[in-house]
């Protein structure tokens, strides 16, 4: 949130995303009065971004959400869809805890909520300037992290002072087949930079990836096996969907398109959410994980004390439904289809901003992750000053 007298904007509003428990808890209190809020930033569509956003409107935020046209037409359907999966969810749960003689959860919000949200969007274009108040501007710049995505840069003053803030949000890569190359970085005097990024660099090479795509057809089969992805709705799923179509394409997939109709295994589910935390997936690893045949692909980032981490980390047994669960079905990471950008690509946005920040803040990553790459930035350019925050810290620029 940036706080400047009389203004409160808050860029973004994502879910939190961790054990189910907990992040119930972190999301049904935003940490704020989402009365006092004057405006909402939005960069992308994912839920770790916008999925709080029915929580401040339930709550009584009454001000306007600003975004990029695409990322609005998105976010409807994201935000639709976070509020029927959880009435889905925590109606199983719930049916479950009742059994045990335990008090119903209720999910967040509801499509209800989601609506009178989606009415207050100001849907903009790339690279507009807009007027937010007579002292605030902000405007919009591709990431190409998802369809829709911007970092978004705000211009304040403050006592006759201008301040221009960068919020990277999540920062795609050049050279993806979908999305346009992410547009140069503008100068700035403080940077808010994401800092979630994997220890090992993209396998990038396209080959590579539809390689490691044809020996999972090939594994599923032989061994007429399940092949499960979690998916996060928008992003990476659709390159792995189109190197599958490429490969049917070639005929190198190892059944044609007609019989794949017709079959009950091999198979390959995409489903969300894609952490595992949620939606249809949970099921399908239920009944298949078990299994030694089957195959359980990750294709993004796994928050801490998630499901998928859990998994990614190689646990042999992890709770699904509150049920430990034996894993015996293999896990594959495919490192290249993650939508971040890695360290050496965020070391170069930072290189890029002429004249550079003074100030960083490194957010939406694991600590450990951000104290690292803060020590990286630094090593090259030692005046500038950074800042890992906590949760509910304040800090004045
Ligand atoms: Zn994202």
């Amino acid at each position: 949130m940036l706080e400047i007298p009389g203004f409160r904007l808050l860029l973004d509003c994502g879910l939190f995303q961790g054990s189910r428990d907990e992040a119930h808890r972190q999301n049904r209190d935003v940490g704020f009065d989402p009365k006092s809020l004057s405006a909402v930033l939005l960069s992308h569509a994912h839920v770790d971004h916008s999925g709080a956003l029915p929580v401040l409107q339930k709550h009584g935020f009454s001000g306007k959400t600003y975004l990029t046209r695409a990322t609005a037409d998105l976010t409807e359907l994201m935000l639709e869809d976070s509020a029927r999966v959880q009435v889905g969810d925590f109606g199983y749960v719930n049916k479950k805890e009742q059994r045990n003689g335990r008090a119903c959860v209720r999910p967040l919000y509801d499509t209800d909520d989601v609506r009178k949200l989606v009415r207050r969007f100001e849907g903009t274009r790339y690279g507009d300037m807009l007027k937010i108040t007579p002292r605030v501007t902000a405007s919009f710049h591709d990431a190409s992290h998802i369809l829709g995505s911007a970092a978004i840069r705000v211009k304040y003053t403050v006592r006759g002072n201008r301040t221009t803030v960068l919020f990277s949000s999540d920062l795609g890569l050049s050279n993806m087949t979908i999305l346009r190359d992410p547009e140069p970085p503008h100068p700035c005097d403080v940077l808010i930079l994401e800092s979630t990024y994997d220890d090992r660099l993209h396998e990038a090479d396209g080959e590579i990836m539809k390689q490691k795509t044809l020996d999972l057809l090939t594994h599923a089969k032989t061994h007429k096996s399940k092949i499960i992805v979690p998916a996060f709705a928008v992003g990476r799923t659709q390159e792995l969907v189109m190197w599958i179509k490429e490969l049917v394409g070639e005929g190198s997939s190892p059944e044609d398109r007609k019989r794949l109709n017709s079959m009950k295994g091999p198979c390959v589910i995409i489903s969300a959410s894609g952490m595992c935390e949620g939606g249809r997936v949970v099921h399908h690893l239920k009944h298949a994980i078990q299994d030694e045949a089957n195959v359980i692909v990750f294709v993004g980032f796994q928050a801490e004390h998630t499901l998928g981490r859990k998994l990614v980390e190689g646990w042999d047994v992890v709770p699904i439904f509150g049920v430990p669960t034996p894993r015996r079905a293999q896990i594959v990471k495919l490192n290249g289809l993650s939508a971040h950008a890695d360290r050496q690509d965020l070391l170069a946005y930072v290189r890029a901003i002429r004249p550079g920040p003074s100030k960083i803040f490194l957010v939406h990553g694991e600590e450990k992750q951000a104290l690292s790459l803060a020590a990286a930035i630094q090593a090259e350019q030692s005046k500038i000053e950074f800042t890992v925050p906590h949760v509910g810290s304040s800090h004045e620029v």
